[in-house]
Order: structure tokens, then C-alpha cells, then sequence
């Protein structure tokens, strides 16, 4: 048995995760948690019968410990909580799919502790790439990635030597807006910018693909995971979502994972790793598909995709600056306070305004994360 603790169980990379295991009978959930959901949180706590579980928000707890009453969990709350169920090594494999920053901590704590972690939640490595991997370095644990592109590279990398890739080909849909004129860019809505052609997931990351800023954080984040220079990362853009990534190597070959656009497969080759488990989703059949097309991506209409370049190349505070202003401005554009094409406007700002630091350790983070904070309450405040 498979002992597995979930981080964000509640949200779309945590159901389908959950789905997945209720299918197999070699997984042991350990522990759950969620930031408000309480009502789905209790059904999973019933069905999967964790050890613990933690609700983030603290006036949840008193309701989620009397609807649960019955059963043997333990309840935590809060922040804190969370950061107890991250330190808990008596599993085999921790699940981040927090959605933003706040998710950094908890990937940082696991791997300070050794564990294992299937990394849904990008954020961690765009704001703390560096600290991260060399815990992961140290600790020999494992970090194994979830996001659909990363995934994709790692099963093309398996029995490879990274030191003979040219360079990784991350691939993406264009998201909603691809085709649509920039002229028109400043009347885009939120339910437009929600509906997403190909993937259906949480709000965040679904806004992040409409701005194009999801692929420039899985450029940083592939930077991590892969240890590889950010001028041999490509972005091309595939709209039909078929292509997942691909790497191309000294010799001129290039190796590419395919698929339907679901992500049960990327989290159940995650939850499996090392090995490949029968899978009941369905396949992609070639014989009746669309045209597999491949595009530049324009990076006048999708300028969050230049900022992101930027960032990592201007030293390691800039990324923090990039995601803490992004995951506000999206915030923000979710909750009508700023418009869409604000978001790209708004981080470039904050990128100006950030003043370069070392980040040699976990609190150097968090003080670059409150002043880019400060700095985007004021200006969304300002408004
Ligand atoms: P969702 O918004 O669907 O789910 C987020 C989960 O985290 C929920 O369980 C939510 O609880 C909880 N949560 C939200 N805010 C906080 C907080 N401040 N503190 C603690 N818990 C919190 O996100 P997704 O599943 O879409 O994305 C998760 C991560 O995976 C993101 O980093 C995203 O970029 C990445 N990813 C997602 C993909 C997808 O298909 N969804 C694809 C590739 C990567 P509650 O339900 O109570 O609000
Ligand atoms: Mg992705």
C-alpha cells in the first residue's frame, strides 16, 4: 500500500487524484485538506477515512469536527496545521495541489523532511526554485511532476542523459484569446477569460492560461525540475492540446508524449511512479483526430509570457515578484477589482519597482512576497 497524503483535495488536481485512487486499490490516503469546503471535504474524510485532515479556514473547524464527530480523524486548522500535515513523514508520496504561492511552504517543509512530493502546485518552484531543489538535493527525495508539459518531459527524459538534450519544447493551447485581435483584449470578461477551449480546471491557473502567464511559469518551473538553462526551454503553441511537451536532443531526435487533454494521466503516472498502471481513461485515437497544428506564440498579445523571461533572467527575487503579482492581479480580475489586460500591466509595474535582493533562505522569501503584497494592494487599492 501506497501511503498518500493530498494537499488541496478539494480542488480539480485533488478530485481527479482522488478518482484515480478510489479506482486502485493500492493507495492509503493519510491525510486531506482544504481551504473552506467543508461539505466536500467531509464526504472525502467518509469515503477515503484519512488520519487527518486540516481545514485552513478556522471558522470551518468547529462545524467540520461536529459533522465528523463519528469518526477517528484528527482535525487540524489553520496555517499551521497545514505546515503539520507537510512535516509528516510517515507516508510514501505528498500531493501539492495548493493553487498559488501559499503552496510554496508546504512543498519547502516535505522536502526539508525528506518526503516524497508530486508537485501539482507550479508556484512552489517559480517562487522558491532554487531553495527547493537543493533540499531536494540533499534530502534525496523525490520530486515528481504533475503539471501536464513537465510530465511530459520527464517520461521523455526516463533512461536519458540531460547533459544531450539541445533543447525542451514545452507545448500549450493559446488558451481562449489566440486568435482573438489585441484590439479587443480591453473588453475581455472574466466568463471569457474562464472558458477555456481544451482543459477544464480551477479558476487560478484557467485565468493564467487565458494571459498566457501559465506558460511562463512552466518555463521557470521546468528550469527547476529539469536543471536546464532557460535559453533551451521553447514555448510553441499547439491548440489542440494533443502534443503535451517534447525534448529535443544533440542528435537531431526529438521525443514528444502524447495524449488526450486530461490530466488523469499525469497524476496517475505521478501516484504510480516508478511504475505504469493500468488506466481505464480512454485513449486518443489517431485515426480520427483533428489536425495536429503548431504556432509561434505572440508575445505583443501575451506579454506575460516576455515578463516571465525576464524575471528569471534578472536574478532570483524577480520570480517572486512575477508569481506574488500575478496570483493578486488574477485575485483581483476573478473579484471585477481590475480588468484583464491590468494583470500583464500591473506585474510589469511591480517588476520596475522591485529593487534586486539575495534570496539565500526561506525568510528572504517571505519579505520579497510582503513587499510585492504591499506594493499590489496599494495599486489595486488605487484604483
Ligand atoms: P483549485 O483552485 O481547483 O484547488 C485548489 C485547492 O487548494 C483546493 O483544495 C482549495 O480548497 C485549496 N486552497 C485554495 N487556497 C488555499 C490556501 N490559501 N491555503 C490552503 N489551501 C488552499 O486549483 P487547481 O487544482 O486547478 O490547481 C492546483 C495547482 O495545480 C495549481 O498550482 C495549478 O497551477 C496546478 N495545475 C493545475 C492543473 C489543473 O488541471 N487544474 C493542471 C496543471 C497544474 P477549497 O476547495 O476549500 O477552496
Ligand atoms: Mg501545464
Amino acid at each position: 500500500m501506497k501511503k498518500i497524503g493530498i494537499l488541496g483535495s478539494t480542488g480539480s488536481i485533488g478530485t481527479q487524484a482522488l478518482d484515480i485512487i478510489k479506482y486502485n486499490n493500492n493507495f492509503e490516503v493519510s491525510y486531506l485538506s482544504a481551504y473552506s469546503n467543508i461539505e466536500l471535504l467531509v464526504k472525502q474524510t467518509k469515503y477515503f477515512k484519512p488520519k487527518a485532515i486540516c481545514i485552513v479556514d478556522k471558522t470551518k473547524t468547529a462545524l467540520l469536527s461536529q459533522q465528523l464527530s463519528t469518526l477517528d480523524v484528527e482535525i487540524f486548522s489553520g496555517e499551521e496545521g497545514l505546515k503539520e500535515l507537510s512535516c509528516r513523514d510517515n507516508i510514501d508520496l505528498m500531493l501539492n495541489a495548493l493553487v498559488g504561492y501559499s503552496g510554496m511552504i508546504h512543498t519547502f517543509l516535505a522536502a526539508e523532511k525528506g518526503i516524497n512530493i508530486a508537485l501539482a502546485n507550479k508556484e512552489s518552484l517559480v517562487v522558491a526554485g532554487k531553495i527547493i531543489t537543493d533540499k531536494i538535493k540533499h534530502t534525496k527525495s523525490k520530486l515528481l511532476p504533475v503539471d501536464s508539459e513537465h510530465s511530459a518531459i520527464w517520461q521523455c527524459l526516463e533512461g536519458e542523459d540531460i547533459h544531450q538534450v539541445n533543447k525542451l519544447i514545452l507545448t500549450g493551447s493559446g488558451g481562449p484569446f489566440r486568435t482573438m485581435d489585441i484590439t479587443k483584449f480591453k473588453n475581455i470578461t472574466k466568463n471569457e477569460a474562464l472558458r477555456h477551449p481544451n482543459w477544464s480546471m480551477g479558476s487560478k491557473i484557467t485565468i493564467d492560461s487565458a494571459t498566457m502567464m501559465n506558460k511562463g511559469l512552466e518555463v521557470i518551473e521546468a528550469c527547476w525540475l529539469f536543471d536546464i538553462a532557460i535559453k533551451n526551454i521553447d514555448i510553441v503553441v499547439h491548440p489542440q492540446s494533443i502534443i503535451h511537451s517534447m525534448v529535443e536532443f544533440i542528435d537531431g531526435s526529438i521525443k514528444a508524449q502524447l495524449g488526450k487533454p486530461t490530466m488523469n494521466i499525469p497524476i496517475h503516472y505521478a501516484l504510480n511512479y516508478p511504475k505504469r498502471v493500468v488506466n481505464n481513461t480512454s485513449t486518443f485515437d489517431f485515426l480520427n483526430s483533428p489536425d495536429l497544428t503548431f504556432e509561434k506564440p505572440d508575445l505583443n498579445k501575451f506579454k506575460c509570457i516576455k515578463l516571465a523571461y525576464q524575471a528569471f533572467k534578472s536574478g532570483d527575487s524577480y520570480p517572486i515578484v512575477l508569481n506574488v503579482a500575478n496570483d493578486l492581479c488574477v485575485a483581483a480580475f476573478l473579484n471585477d477589482k481590475i480588468k484583464f489586460i491590468d494583470i500583464a500591466s500591473y506585474i510589469e509595474d511591480a517588476l520596475e519597482a522591485h529593487n534586486s535582493c539575495n534570496i539565500n533562505n526561506i525568510d528572504a522569501i517571505f519579505d520579497t512576497i510582503q513587499n510585492t503584497q504591499n506594493y499590489i494592494k496599494n495599486k489595486i487599492g488605487n484604483n
